[in-house]
């Protein structure tokens, strides 16, 4: 919960507006300014303070005690310009929060904590458990000292400036160590236990086991990513208690899916009780991975349950991005955050130029000319499964006419793939255009360098027949001039030469242009490959200069 607290007629209409935009997430603190603080910072995760600084400064200053638990606060000034992050930038969120609130109120966020200044990720916001001397080391990342990474488990890191050698050292294992001097350990998870239980199985028993488990063979249990067990224990209150406890989701497999799995201590107790002849190593090892602790039982007379720990290995992120149009603030929020993600970013040079001042230090990008599709697409491919963090970009939607399918023709299922919508150029041009695709529409490319020529006719008649609005990509460039005007021939033998066409250039780019014409009156010399043409259906009227398909032919009745 986000407790919020005002003092002033404009702070209150601030914090207004901001519990109008987040109901459900926030609670108005009234009253006593100091007592409304003391409230919300025993209550609430996090506040917004709708007051000076220095008076929230010597407000909170009695209550801080450590920045693991402390709530993270934010406060916004009275002109409502500033959101600024005060205490808890990581740990507590303010850092995020000033920014959701700058965006909410029109302001502007202020975070003073180093590492979100240089744009590099803090220790503590990678999304792992991280130990030792976490605010040394991400120091020493931020001022350049060397930092060597000692990676013992592989896992798709964004990128961090680290070098071979250093006095400082970032860890990344799963294995139970005591943090040097100087040395922050990563906690990725990789570790799966299998349990398996008999009913009734108590609780302290399948934990103390697990635990011990963990602990014998030298593993740390922040690295735990999931238990795993057979579906006829989905719902067995003591795993269900142990699995909430250490804080990790439990995952249940059929017992058709686990007989399958090859296991080195099968026996005759749970196929009758389950039908499978494992559960635990069976649920522990159905993902892959190595067996680093096999079957062994809990300590109860008689033992209640059975558990094992496989070490599965670190997948690589492929994450497949759509950079829009053209303009920065067409890119979503969600693909900028991918970009920052990503440790290894591939993509066309030009598409790659677009977004270089948001690459975080330390991005290895690799970036090839026109015409390299198949080698980008198997590089970051190749890549991600080295298990590294890949962003492969492609301008507008990385799905249409673009990246997304040759990489994903290539990708086997031991990457994490995450694909980032973007704003395609048919829907770029569109709204630039007006509303040509308010009802059916299609996309047709008219590039015939991997597409006979035959096929794009049929689709042409085919989409000329049936009545629909048509979005030409890739419509002509300087060696394929007869194309374009050989498919506006074929929309013209079932649309009016009035039809209206809409011709759109660099969409929300510096020197867009557009041009709204016709079917008898485009010239198709005008045309190149910077460009879409979008066809109007038989109801398509331009209205004050627009062009405006109607949604349903009703309405098109009435207009007419
Ligand atoms: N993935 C891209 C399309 C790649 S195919 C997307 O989703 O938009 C390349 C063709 O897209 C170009 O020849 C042109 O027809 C069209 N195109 C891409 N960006 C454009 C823009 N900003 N303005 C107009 N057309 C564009």
């Amino acid at each position: 919960m986000i407790g919020l607290i005002s003092a002033t007629a404009a702070g209150a209409a601030a914090r207004d507006r901001l519990a109008a935009a987040w109901p459900d997430r926030t609670r108005v603190y009234e009253g006593s300014v100091p007592d409304a603080v003391r409230a919300a910072f025993a209550e609430c995760e996090r506040l917004v303070c709708f007051l000076a600084t220095g008076a929230v400064v010597r407000l909170v200053a009695p209550l801080l005690r450590d920045k693991a638990s402390d709530p993270g606060v934010v406060c916004v000034d009275e002109g409502g310009r500033f959101a600024v992050s005060l205490v808890g930038g990581h740990g507590g969120g303010a850092n995020e929060l000033a920014r959701a609130v700058a965006e909410v109120l029109g302001a502007e966020p202020v975070v003073t904590t180093a590492t979100d200044a240089a744009g590099l990720p803090g220790l503590d916001t990678l999304g792992l458990p991280v130990e030792g001397e976490v605010a040394a080391v991400s120091r020493a990342l931020l001022d350049g000292a060397a930092v060597a990474l000692r990676a013992e488990v592989s896992w798709p890191l964004p990128p961090l400036p680290v070098t071979g050698e250093g006095p400082y050292t970032l860890r990344v294992t799963d294995r139970l160590v005591e943090p040097g001097e100087r040395e922050a350990v990563l906690r990725p998870p990789t570790l799966v236990v299998g349990v398996g239980a008999s009913r009734g199985a108590p609780a302290d028993e399948v934990l103390d086991l697990i635990e011990g488990a963990l602990r014998e063979a030298g593993l740390s249990a922040a690295s735990l990513a999931e238990l795993a067990t057979v579906d006829a224990k989905a719902g067995e209150p003591g795993i269900v208690e142990a699995a909430r406890r250490l804080g990790v989701p439990l995952v249940t497999y059929t017992a058709g899916e686990l007989a399958r799995v090859e296991v080195p201590n099968p026996s005759e107790a749970p196929l009758a009780a389950v039908g499978t002849p494992s559960v635990a190593e069976a649920a522990a090892l159905v993902g892959g991975g190595e067996l680093l602790v096999p079957k062994r039982k809990s300590a109860g007379r008689p033992a209640t349950a059975t558990c094992a720990v496989v070490r599965r290995p670190g997948r690589g992120r492929l994450a497949v991005v759509g950079l829009g149009p053209g303009a920065r603030d067409l890119l979503t929020p969600r693909a900028k955050d991918e970009l920052r993600r990503a440790s290894v970013l591939v993509g066309l040079d030009q598409y790659v130029d677009q977004i270089r001042d948001l690459l975080r230090p330390g991005t290895r990008v690799l970036e090839s000319g026109l015409g390299a599709e198949e080698e980008r697409a198997r590089t970051a491919v190749a890549e991600a499964r080295r298990g590294q963090a890949v962003a492969l970009i492609g301008s507008g939607d990385a799905g249409v006419y673009a990246m997304a399918s040759p990489a994903l023709a290539e990708a086997s299922d031991d990457i994490d793939v995450i694909g980032v919508p973007g704003v395609t150029a048919a829907l770029a041009a569109g709204a630039i255009l007006g509303a040509p695709l308010g009802h059916d529409h299609v996309s047709i490319s008219l590039s015939d360098l991997h597409t006979p020529w035959e096929v794009i006719e049929r689709r042409v008649r085919a989409a000329a027949e049936a009545d629909i609005v048509v979005t030409f990509y890739n419509p002509r460039s300087r060696g394929r001039d007869w194309q374009l005007p050989k498919a506006l021939a074929i929309l013209a033998g079932h649309r009016d030469p009035a039809t209206p066409v809409g011709v759109v250039r660099n969409a929300s780019r510096p020197d867009e242009s557009s041009r709204l014409t016709t079917l008898a009156a485009l010239d198709p010399a005008t045309v190149d490959m910077m460009t879409v043409v979008t066809v109007g259906n038989t109801a398509t009227r331009e209205i004050a200069g627009r062009m405006v398909t109607p949604r349903g032919y009703r309405w098109q009745e009435e207009t007419r």
